[in-house]
């Protein structure tokens, strides 16, 4: 038997690590226990427990600061070591025969302990069973839907998806025979009027990253799983700290690592966190597709997830000071924020979400080419880019209409997506105002 599962027999209540570390040592996600056994599959009495937390819950912010990590296991360095491999050895021609591998690490594509410790503390705070981490966010979204559909399926997509997921599902799930439905971001529960007998999978983002809508998810959820369909939700905007789907019965959560987990727009990154049924059904599958993320890369993020919460923090705050600021122009005819009171989806935000992080989006009332440019080519603090969730301020033209077909787009205006950074508020209101100075005499000119 597996030390973790011996360990789970033993402790009631407790959960096992589903990767643990090569070597002797077992790691352990749940709070409480450190345990070492004196092989990967000890029998009972090999089981050692060598140290017992007392603190037994903690809040996220703790959390973030102790997950993933054990210098016990590891001379008492800090952090976990990057383990960098593609070949694991065996030790016997029998054991290669029998795949007897060390904890779980098999083979490179598949990570390394490294991979493992950002994947447990991802785990526990999403509320999960297991979590994989792979290449980009991108790669996470079509890696799992394409271990969760088949053809003949029908895949129900809120309109207000991230534009690649909507190119994704339209392109190559189209061509193997899915039927993708795009729906009302607000349906709620009225979702069940667009059940099918075989709609397989509901995918949700809340909000959405260029139009910031909030979805009623335990209202879907609750209608999903009366048909036995799965649900999934693209979680990058709220961070695993600020929204936890699983808690609400969503089966699997999704981010773009590459945003606000990585924090500082130098890495690319995915992660899948699923429920114990999903991880059964679809860890095979997964692994059809595609590739663990670069050992070195985990450990970036790692390092990203021990101040995800205050960073987090400040983002709120500062992007929520900008937000209120933006509101008092004459030139903004909206600010969409899900944490302002005028926000349609502000109930809803404040019932499910822990807070807002640092992107949101504003109308302009009228604009031009000019206009635009005058204001943002010179801004000092913001940037112009895709992505997002880094240090850094950024400031983006979209266009919504282009990527809708459910529900149109009726707004007006010029659309701008805000991120914004942890540079501080004030230096960055007074490079808006002299942007808005600029854009109001090129209006006029
Ligand atoms: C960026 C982003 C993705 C894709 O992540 P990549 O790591 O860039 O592939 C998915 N969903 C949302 C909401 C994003 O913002």
């Amino acid at each position: 038997m597996h030390a973790a599962a011996l360990i789970a027999n033993r402790l009631h209540n407790a959960r096992p690590v589903h990767n643990f570390p090569a070597g002797n040592h077992v790691g352990w996600m749940d709070p409480g226990l450190i345990v070492y056994a004196h092989s990967v599959e000890p029998s009972d009495e090999d089981v050692i427990i060598l140290k017992k937390r007392t603190l037994t819950s903690y809040s996220d912010a703790t959390a973030v600061t102790v997950l993933g990590r054990d210098p016990d296991a590891h001379f008492g360095i800090v952090n976990p070591p990057v383990y960098r491999a593609s070949t694991i050895l065996y030790p016997t021609v029998d054991a290669l025969r029998r795949h007897e591998t060390r904890g779980n690490v098999q083979y490179g594509r598949y990570g390394t302990p490294t991979n493992f410790a950002l994947e447990e503390a991802l785990t526990a705070l999403e509320e999960g069973y297991s979590s994989i981490a792979v290449g980009s966010g991108k790669t996470a979204i079509t890696a799992t839907l394409l271990a969760l559909l088949e053809p003949g399926d029908h895949l129900l997509v809120t309109d207000s998806v991230y534009g690649p997921t909507r190119g994704f599902a339209d392109g190559m799930l189209t061509k193997f025979g899915i039927a993708i439905e795009y729906f009302d971001p607000l349906i709620g529960a009225d979702i069940e009027a667009r059940i099918r007998p075989n709609t397989k999978a509901i995918f949700l983002e809340s909000p959405g990253s260029w139009t910031f809508e909030i979805q009623d998810v335990p209202a879907i959820v609750s209608v999903a799983k009366r048909h036995g369909v799965v649900t999934l939700i693209d979680n990058t905007w709220a961070s695993p700290l600020f929204f936890k789907p699983l808690a609400l019965g969503v089966d699997i959560s999704i981010h773009a690592a590459t945003k606000y987990i990585g924090g500082h727009s130098d890495l690319m990154m995915g992660t899948i966190t699923m429920t114990e049924a999903m991880d059964h059904r679809l860890r095979k599958s997964i692994w059809e597709t595609t590739t663990a993320s670069s050992p070195d890369d985990c450990a970036l993020a790692l390092r990203g997830l021990r101040t995800l919460d205050v960073r987090l923090k400040q983002h709120q705050q500062s992007a929520i000071d900008v937000a209120h600021w933006l509101a008092t122009q004459p030139e903004v005819a909206e600010v969409i924020h899900p944490a302002l009171p005028n926000h349609p989806g502000h109930a809803v935000w404040r019932r499910d979400f822990k807070g807002s992080s640092g992107l949101f989006g504003f109308i302009l009332k009228s604009s031009s080419a000019a206009a635009l440019a005058a204001m943002l080519d010179e801004l000092e603090f913001f940037g112009m880019g895709y992505s997002w969730g880094g240090y850094e301020s950024l400031l983006i033209p979209v266009e919504p209409a282009a990527i809708r077909s459910a529900v149109p787009w009726t707004r007006s205006g010029q659309a701008m997506r805000m991120h914004v950074g942890l540079e501080s508020p004030t230096d960055l209101i007074r490079d808006l105002e002299a942007g808005f100075a600029r854009f109001r005499r090129a209006l006029s000119d």
